[in-house]
């Protein structure tokens, strides 16, 4: 499949994937910047395996200030036997390496989101090229995929698993049964408007079984969300036969699964000034009612801006950051999701 790819990428891999047992190394992506001429960018990678069985990968680190992700895959990569499972693991717990070595959304060597990049570019930037390994390369080899997010700096969410849509009814339908065995607190099906350049929207392209996570964020860990991810993890691994099946409590305490509706979900900033939220994470809100204020900063005696929510649902992120020029995202309303 890879040989015969059309796009060859110059990236190479440390780690042999058909190798059983436990395996540390790089996804390395050679460049060629003035203090090192034929050096390499190194993406760590871990692959556990033991004879036949499925292949899950696992990737954190997708976006830079995102950290629950990156924690469970690395403590999940040290500490697995590989005679515990059947079949084999991916761990990329830092995808977008340098983006999580500045702490930051996007990569500072290219400027760019790596989840917007998709299907990636063998002959592009960095960043590029690592969508790239990952869409052309893993993704053939691989039955099913988890993409672990978190709110980032910006945003808090609610803790939660997230169905990629897939067009195939008996995809959305793999795609739901996983995200539901995540068992997080609550299940939202995520399309991102549409956009077609994410790592999960790339996964149900290759057709894998696939789950997305949102657990809280505010660029800080918290154990909460680290603890629902922790568990999550060994649920997925459970769910698709990875493992025995486990008997660990859930923490769902939404049955109903939620969808984000559209543009209407979302309430951005009116103009530039400091956030003033009218509600926290999981109440109920309705359309039309006050979703906060936005207080200029620059005119200070001028009233603030209101602004209000478009639809009916329940508050599901908030902006983490006080000040906002227009256009931000302050608040995010979830609904319920009818299938
Ligand atoms: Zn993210």
């Amino acid at each position: 499949m890879n040989t015969q790819s059309a796009r060859r990428s110059s990236a190479f891999l440390t780690v042999d994937l058909e190798q059983d047992g436990k395996q540390f190394g790089h996804i390395n992506i050679p460049q060629s910047p003035n203090n090192d001429a034929w050096g390499v960018q190194q993406v760590p990678i871990a692959v556990i395996k033991n004879g036949s069985g499925p292949t899950l990968i696992l990737t954190g680190g997708n976006h830079g200030d995102e950290y629950e992700g990156p924690v469970t895959i690395s403590e999940l990569a040290r500490d697995l036997d590989p005679a515990r499972i059947s079949g084999r693991l991916i761990l990329i717990p830092t995808l977008n390496n340098s983006a999580t070595q500045a702490g930051q959304r996007v990569s500072p060597l290219d400027g760019l989101n790596l989840n917007r990049t998709f299907p990636g570019d063998p002959y592009g930037s960095i960043t590029e090229q690592i969508s790239f390994y990952l869409n052309d390369h893993l993704f053939p080899v691989a039955d099913a995929y988890a993409d672990l997010h978190s709110g980032g700096s910006s945003l808090h969410l609610l803790p939660s698993a997230i169905v990629e849509p897939a067009l195939e009814k008996e995809h959305m339908e793999r795609n739901i049964a996983l995200a539901k065995a995540f068992a997080a607190p609550y299940t939202v099906v995520i399309d991102n408007l549409g956009d077609p350049r994410t790592a999960g929207a790339a996964a149900v392209r290759a057709g894998l079984t696939t789950v997305g996570t949102e657990m809280a964020g505010g660029g800080i860990v918290r154990s909460d969300a680290l603890s629902i991810c922790k568990r999550g993890v060994q649920n997925l691994m459970s769910h698709l036969g990875l493992v025995p099946a486990n008997h660990q409590a859930s923490t769902v305490v939404e049955e109903k699964m939620l969808k984000l509706p559209g543009a209407k979900g979302f309430v951005f900033a009116p103009m530039e000034g400091v956030f003033e939220p009218f509600h926290e994470l999981g109440q109920k809100v309705s359309v039309g009612q006050e979703a906060g204020l936005v207080h200029s900063l620059v005119n200070p005696f001028e009233p603030p801006r209101v602004m209000r929510y478009e639809t009916d649902g329940i508050l599901y992120g908030l902006r983490m950051i006080g000040k906002v020029v227009k256009g931000n995202c302050c608040a995010v309303i979830a609904v319920e999701f009818e299938g």
